[in-house]
Parts: C-alpha cells; structure tokens; sequence
C-alpha cells in the first residue's frame, strides 16, 4: 500500500481499530470492547495496544500518523476529551498526548461526528460534494457539516452539535440542559425515554409488555410499533418530523448540496425517514431544496474509521 493510515474510532461499547489506504482500501480491521468501566488508563493503554497489533500485522513504519475518532465535546487543537457522557471518568483526558507517549506516533484526534462526516466526503456517499450535512442517529443525534469542502467546527473546534438545535421552546428536557432539541426527540435515548413513559400507562400493549420483559429501548419502541401499535408508532413519526424540522434548519444555514444521514437509528428506516423528509419540504426554503439531495450514509458503522483514516490521509 502507497499511503496509509492506522485509523482509532472509539465509542462506549467498542474501539474499532483499521488499516486504511487513500483509496479506501481496509487492510486490517479489529474491535475490543471498550471496557470503559475500567477507567481511562485502561481504555487509553488499549487503543494503544490495538494501535501497535495493526502496525506489527500490517508492518507499517513509525512515520505512518493515526486518526482518531473520539466521544465529544472534545478540542481537536489541543487534543483534549473535554467529557464524554458514555465513557465514566472522562474529564479533560489529554488522549492525543497520552497516544503519541505510548505509541510513538503522531495522533490527529476529532469529534467522532464531525470524523464521520469527514469519512462520508472523503470515502463515502458525498463524494465530490463540496456542501454536505451529515446527521448520526444513534444514542445522541450527532452531527457534521462541511461547507466548501472545509469542516465547520468553529472558533473552539466544539462545532457542530446538530443535536442541541431547537425544534420546540416549549420542548422536553435535553441531556444538555436546554428545552426541545431536536436530540430530545430523534436519538436513542429519548424514543427510550419515550417508550419507558408511555409503558406506564395504559396505552401500549406493546411496550408495556417489553417493560415486563425487560428494559425498553429504541429498539423495542421500533418492534412494537412495526407491529401495529399506534402509541409506539406515534413516538417514532414524532422523532422523524423533529429531525425533519431540524433537517429543514439546515438547510436554511448551511445550504447544502446534499444531507447523508448514518447511525444506527437510521436503520429504522421508513417510518422515521417518510415524515422527516415530508417535514424537511415543509420546512426547508424553497429555492434551497431543490438542489438537496437526501441519501442514507454508504459507509455503515465504518463511517468513522474511514473519517479517522481521512484526517491523516486528506489534512
Ligand atoms: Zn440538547
């Protein structure tokens, strides 16, 4: 391979850790479960090890620079983990440092949704756009955006938490703090959230039946109402008309040529993707829509190892 990146994508359940070349090719592909529970030593001696296995297997020279795509806030410039609410104990974790004392490399570190809206530029569907939004659905509703072929992410490199827009001043409670963002209604944990309620009352067979079961997830809210239950199916068409209203915003700020969305929420699929798109044309200025192009991410759960393998190989 002519040029090469060890690309990191660390999240709360796994690290994922590959060999990526500029044209996309994977050489080398590994996941540990990230064990965060153990502490930030043990997950940073980790990625380390997973970091040296890549080089020795791929026999790849120190000189050779890592991506690494982490849970935000985080400063990209200083190459700090400010906290990350699904890694305990991560508090102003100098990961940047940390990884080049123990790997002997250089390390480009960035916001795990700003990296996967780099992955889908560089890698993936949004190839030879210059002006893309990237939303991921999964647990959080994260975000990024690329505007003339450079990634906003403004003055403290903190840019750009899609997820904490308002889609309603008179909203529910975010993780944030703030009223109504559009994460309080389309990310994993508020269709949970959602679903734990409404499984309290009498109004769901379903999720009722699930909290019996067991817990009541984002999955569980998806099931019942694929399975017909109206309450559940009303939660998801409400997380699929916020991200259309959200979606609508973006457009109207960032005027993009096209919106990728990825995640693992975005498995859903139809029912939360026919109301958002519905609400994106209500929403959304028209002279603006017409050159939007809305297509699903291409790239899948890799999306941030290719954009982690971008920040080396297209910086
Ligand atoms: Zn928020």
């Amino acid at each position: 391979m002519s040029n090469v990146a060890i690309a990191v994508d660390l999240g709360g359940t796994n690290v994922r850790c590959s060999v990526i070349d500029d044209a996309g090719r994977v050489a080398f592909d590994a996941r540990q479960s990230s064990d965060a529970a153990e502490g930030v030593d043990a997950v940073i001696s980790r990625i380390a090890r997973m970091i040296d296995a890549a080089a020795t297997d791929q026999q790849i020279g120190a000189s050779v620079a890592v991506g690494v795509a982490a849970p935000g806030p985080l400063d990209p410039q200083r190459g700090i983990v400010r906290y990350a609410p699904n890694l305990p104990g991560w508090d102003e974790v100098p990961l940047r440092d940390r990884l080049e004392e123990l790997t002997g490399r250089e390390i480009l570190l960035g916001n795990d949704a700003n990296v996967q809206a780099l992955g889908e530029f560089h890698f993936g569907a949004a190839q030879g756009v210059r002006d893309l939004v990237y939303v991921a659905l999964g647990t959080g509703f994260g975000g990024g955006v690329i505007s003339d072929g450079k990634l906003i992410d403004g003055a403290g490199g903190l840019g750009a938490e899609l997820g904490h827009t308002t889609v309603n001043i008179a909203g529910p409670r975010c993780t944030c703090g703030a009223l109504g963002c559009v994460e309080a209604y389309c990310s994993g944990w508020a269709i949970a959230r959602h679903g734990q309620m409404l499984a309290g009352t009498d109004r769901s067979p379903a999720l009722a039946a699930a909290a019996a079961a067991g817990e009541v997830d984002a999955r569980a809210v998806a099931d019942a109402a694929e399975d017909g239950d109206a309450a559940a199916a009303a939660i998801i068409q409400q997380a699929g008309l916020a991200l259309g209203a959200a979606l609508g915003n973006f457009v109207n700020i960032f005027n993009p040529q096209m919106i990728v969305i990825g995640g693992g929420l975005a498995e859903i699929g139809t029912p939360l993707l026919e109301p958002a798109e519905a609400t994106l044309k209500q929403f959304a200025l028209h002279d603006m829509l017409d050159g939007v192009e809305l297509r699903r991410s291409r790239l899948g759960t890799r999306t941030g190892l290719f954009g982690a393998a971008a920040l080396v190989l297209k910086r």
